[in-house]
């Protein structure tokens, strides 16, 4: 933690006109213990927050949800003054003022004043509006941590689920240009299994790898991924970790039967086929966690929700969670360090 005693996390505000502000307002009270009886006072338990927004904006937010002040350190500089907040509205300028937000608590992360950074949720359009050619927040980290693989995973206590391919169209997946191969599947076998030994602190973990096609292939009569890519993949990940990797289990019966509880991550090959049983499974407390990064990054597993911004209606669960997650992960990966 860089010298530091306890956990410093760099939040950004996602969105100005979408829930980002209220579910980190909630998130910050609900993991902060008030110290006098006044209840005016409050100490963060155990970390530290640097919250990327100007002033007013915070004002703002604070006084149109009814909500009390959290403690946090707060860093306006980089924003247009006068941003005036219009819940549920889709503009360039939120998108403009959601990346400043973000690409500040970056820098401030890659120059070591913080050990994470915790994302709240952006409007893609919004940044499109903005001018803004990158897909979102994964991408535009990866390039500015310089890693050159990472995995997105989901996390919901011991539940954790990672995705070989993500944003893409299903047509893209396999098939003859498919993003699907041999190699992709190793790297990230070889990026979760890093993950749960560095940030989850699992030495030996359990890991599961699904199949893509229905009933796993059935020996290759419904297709032949797993024969081709999917079981070498496992094989040859799984000699060169020294861990049995289990699978490609058919991915139907898998999650209805329980059978994550057996493992410390499972593999799934396409965003759906993950991302379904575990929304279905961890709705309001799942975490978005990029793995393979040297900035430890999390997010709340729910989107700007501008139907309800601005209304005081939002869950902070996710975003409690999300920033849990990222204190927990930095503490694992210090202790390995020390
Ligand atoms: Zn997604």
């Amino acid at each position: 933690m860089n010298g530091r005693d306890r956990p410093r996390i760099a939040i950004s505000c996602g969105d100005p006109n979408g829930i980002g502000l209220e579910v980190v307002f909630k998130a910050l009270t609900a993991t902060q213990r008030s110290v006098d009886s006044s209840g005016a006072d409050f100490e963060a338990t155990d970390f530290d927050v640097a919250l990327f927004a100007p002033e007013d904006v915070v004002r703002r937010h604070l006084a149109a949800l009814g909500l009390n002040r959290p403690v946090f350190e707060l860093f306006p500089d980089e924003f247009e003054s006068g941003y005036e907040t219009q819940f549920g509205e889709i503009t360039g300028r939120a998108g403009r003022f959601s990346m400043h937000s973000f690409e500040s608590a970056v820098a401030y992360c890659l120059e070591g004043h913080a050990d994470a950074i915790v994302t709240a949720p952006i409007s893609k359009e919004s940044i499109n509006l903005a001018g803004y050619q990158r897909p979102g927040h994964t991408e535009y980290l990866a390039a500015a941590a310089g890693a050159t693989t990472h995995a997105m995973m989901m996390v919901d206590n011991n539940f954790r689920v990672a995705l070989v391919t993500t944003h893409i169209p299903v047509s893209a997946i396999s098939g003859a240009s498919g993003l699907l191969t041999q190699d992709l599947i190793m790297d990230k076998l070889e990026t979760l299994i890093h993950a749960l030994r560095q940030d989850f602190g699992i030495l030996d973990p359990r890991i599961a790898v699904l199949g893509l096609n229905p009933h796993a292939g059935e020996g290759g009569h419904l297709g032949t991924e797993e024969t081709m890519m999917i079981s070498p993949a496992i094989q040859q990940s799984g000699k060169r970790s020294g861990l049995e990797i289990d699978g490609p289990f058919p991915a139907d019966a898998f999650f209805g039967m329980r059978r994550q509880e057996g493992f410390d991550g499972v593999l799934a090959m396409y965003h759906d086929q993950g991302l379904i049983p575990f929304k279905a499974l961890s709705f309001e407390t799942g975490v978005n966690y990029t793995a393979g990064l040297s900035i430890v990054r999390t997010s709340p597993d729910h989107g700007t929700a501008f139907d309800i911004a601005g209304q005081n209606k939002a869950s902070s669960a996710s975003m409690e969670a999300a920033i849990m997650l990222a204190c927990d992960i930095v503490r694992n990966r210090a202790s390995q360090i020390n």
